[in-house]
């Protein structure tokens, strides 16, 4: 039996960091549709160079290339008992291909967990974000400040902040949020899928929320 987890909520909602830490609770890989982009620029491959546009602007990337990118990713061997997918999907279009695509290998979702967080909050965490350019590890400026200004705790490597984490950017990845993706939680709603959960907790009790989420639907199954 495989688990299939969609991680729902508006940027900054922390569905990496909660992915992130799932992955050692359920041992399945952790698909961030994001990340495939952000490797695809950092490539500088046609893929990349298409979606940069896009991604600057706080826009999603057009249906088909997603559907495309993601659905190769979770049609590999590592994916076979299950994916966390984060960022994805971010339409109907998408959901729809995702369920396609699962049922042609035996899988379906088993749980839509919505991260719940303010659009006040969106807007206080990811300007304050801050990335390491060497190993990807996440700082908060506010929060979960590096000990070291600009350097990474891990492994020393220099923080930047990402380009579409800006204001201006992410009120516009915010109302795409609400146009084009909050239709997702009536989709998962309606298939009994859904499960919400307070993003505003510590990321502990997040996390927590989370597991007790999971398990539930996993004993059930
Ligand atoms: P994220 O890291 O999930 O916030 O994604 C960063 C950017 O990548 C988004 O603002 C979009 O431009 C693009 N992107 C990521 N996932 C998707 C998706 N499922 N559909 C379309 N665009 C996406």
């Amino acid at each position: 039996m495989s688990t299939v987890i969609v991680l729902l909520g508006p940027p900054g909602s922390g569905k990496g960091t909660q992915a992130k830490r799932l992955v050692g609770v359920l041992g399945t890989p952790h698909v961030s549709s994001g990340d495939l982009f952000r490797h695809h620029l950092g490539e500088e491959t046609e893929l990349g160079l298409m979606a940069q546009a896009y991604m600057e602007k706080g826009e999603l990337v057009p249906d088909d290339v997603t559907v495309k990118m993601v659905i190769e990713r979770i049609g590999r061997a590592d994916c076979e008992s299950g994916v966390i997918l984060d960022g994805f999907p971010r339409t109907l279009t998408q959901a729809e291909a995702l369920d396609d695509a699962l049922e042609d290998q035996g899988q379906e979702v088993t749980l839509v967990p919505l991260i719940d967080v303010s659009d006040e909050e969106v807007m206080r965490r990811l300007t304050a974000r801050r990335v390491c350019r060497d190993c990807g590890a996440v700082y908060n400026l506010v929060f979960e400040p590096p000990r070291e200004e600009g350097f990474c705790d891990v492994c020393g490597g220099e923080l930047y902040q990402r380009e579409d984490d800006n204001p201006e950017t992410v009120k516009h990845r915010l109302y795409t949020y609400y146009k084009e993706t909050s239709p997702l939680i009536g989709y998962y709603f309606a298939q009994d899928l859904l499960s919400r959960i307070d993003g505003e907790q510590s990321m502990e009790e997040v996390s927590e929320d989370l597991r007790e989420a999971i398990e539930a639907v996993r004993e059930e199954a």
